[in-house]
């Protein structure tokens, strides 16, 4: 079987009539630290082996010509912002490039083939390794000197402003950053990072994507930071990050009920978090798992973010001694991510699948991923 990365050099030799170079940037997995962003705390991403993978050359042009090999569709477009092209896969890549020129960077006109294995809308984040893969390859074929960082910033900002979606920078930031065998604690507070070895020897991660998106009404995301932003500011803070128990319960009496639960999940995760990086750094994915375990059961009896679909699938997991199982993503549907080990993963895999085909009509998606490198050049 040819690999992606074969495939997209065959088209852009069919099209371009040459060669170019090749860059991939990866998805992401998120191990643990939920709705943990946006009150200061910390994510604990890592790339995994999926990808997007483009041939990039210079066109000696203006233009930027772009072939999307999955989609089979072809996109030229100019760099000025009034010649933002019309395919929403095309936006990823024109927003790349304005959010490069926007930062003071000049580079002229290329021709790209891509093409990935990034399941699209899963919660892994296939729009961070678009993003990621044409920003380091701009950045590496015009040498522009753009920091690792400021790619990542690149890649956020053109969800903001060219695809409608307001998203933290955690997906990119891992997209880029990542490194096989490490996972990376950020600190969305500081923006600080550090890798803890991620080397589960005997143990592998899947996703099980229940392919359900429950819409709820009222905005819950919205609820959410509200309820957070209410009881920071009654502990007098800026973020419920660095809060303890103690202080949540010494207003217990002054806040509702539901924002105490709120923040309960909050500053559980946040030292769940820390548990996993001790855990981490001695080898104890059994801690790990169990912590998995207990954020699942905060974001569905806490946070109340999970759904029937999800539940059961964590039900699943616990049953067949999963060793860790959760939600992966801001809940209400998507993926759960589980550290199984070698021998439980075909009767889970098997069970788990059958078991929720049979009960909601259709099957799970099974995905799994081994943590990688990020964005580089692919000699
Ligand atoms: P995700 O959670 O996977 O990031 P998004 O909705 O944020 O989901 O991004 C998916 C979008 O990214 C797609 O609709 C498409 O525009 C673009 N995209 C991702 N992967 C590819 C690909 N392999 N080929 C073309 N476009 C892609
Ligand atoms: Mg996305």
């Amino acid at each position: 079987m040819m690999t992606i990365r074969d495939r997209i050099s065959e088209k852009f030799k069919e099209l371009f009539s040459c060669s170019g170079t090749v860059y991939m940037s990866a998805g992401r997995i998120n191990l643990i630290g939920e709705h943990t962003d946006y009150n200061g705390g910390f994510v604990f991403p890592g790339a995994i082996d999926k990808g997007i993978w483009v041939e990039m050359k210079p066109n000696g042009g203006k233009n930027v010509r772009v072939y999307s090999l999955d989609f089979g569709e072809y996109s030229e477009f100019g760099m000025n912002e009034e010649d933002a092209p019309f395919r929403s896969w095309a936006r990823y890549v024109f927003g790349v490039c304005r959010e490069i020129i926007k930062r003071g960077y000049a580079f002229g006109g290329f021709d790209a083939v891509f093409a990935g294995d990034v399941p699209l809308g899963a919660g892994l984040s296939s729009s961070a390794a678009l993003e990621s893969a044409f920003g380091f390859g701009i950045n590496d074929m015009y040498s522009l000197g753009i920091s690792m960082f400021d790619l990542a910033l690149t890649g956020q900002a053109t969800e903001h402003n060219y695809c409608g979606v307001n998203c933290g920078i955690m997906d990119q930031f891992a997209s880029i950053f990542g490194k096989a065998g490490n996972l990376m604690r950020l600190d969305c507070m500081t923006l600080e990072y550090e890798y803890y070895p991620f080397k589960p020897r005997g143990y592998r991660l899947v996703l099980l994507d229940s392919a359900v998106k429950h819409e709820l009404v009222g905005s819950p995301y919205n609820k959410r930071r509200e309820s957070c932003e209410r009881v920071a500011a009654r502990l007098g803070r800026k973020f419920l990050r660095g809060a303890s128990m103690d202080e949540l319960d010494a207003v217990k009496a002054d806040i509702s009920e539901e924002d105490y639960r709120r923040a309960r999940y909050v500053i559980g995760e946040e030292k769940r978090v820390l548990t996993v990086c001790d855990a981490l750094n001695r080898g104890d994915y059994e801690t790990v798992g169990r912590m998995m375990y207990e954020t699942h059961r905060g974001m569905r009896d806490d946070y109340e973010v999970s759904c029937e679909e999800l539940d059961y699938l964590n039900d699943m997991a616990a049953e067949c001694g999963v060793t860790g199982s959760r939600i992966m993503g801001g809940g209400f549907g998507g993926c759960t991510i589980n550290l199984v080990k070698d021998n439980v993963y075909p009767v889970f895999t098997d069970k788990a699948v059958a078991s929720f085909e049979a009960r909601y009509g259709h099957a799970p998606k099974v995905y799994d991923v081994v943590i990688s490198d990020g964005a580089r050049r692919v000699e």
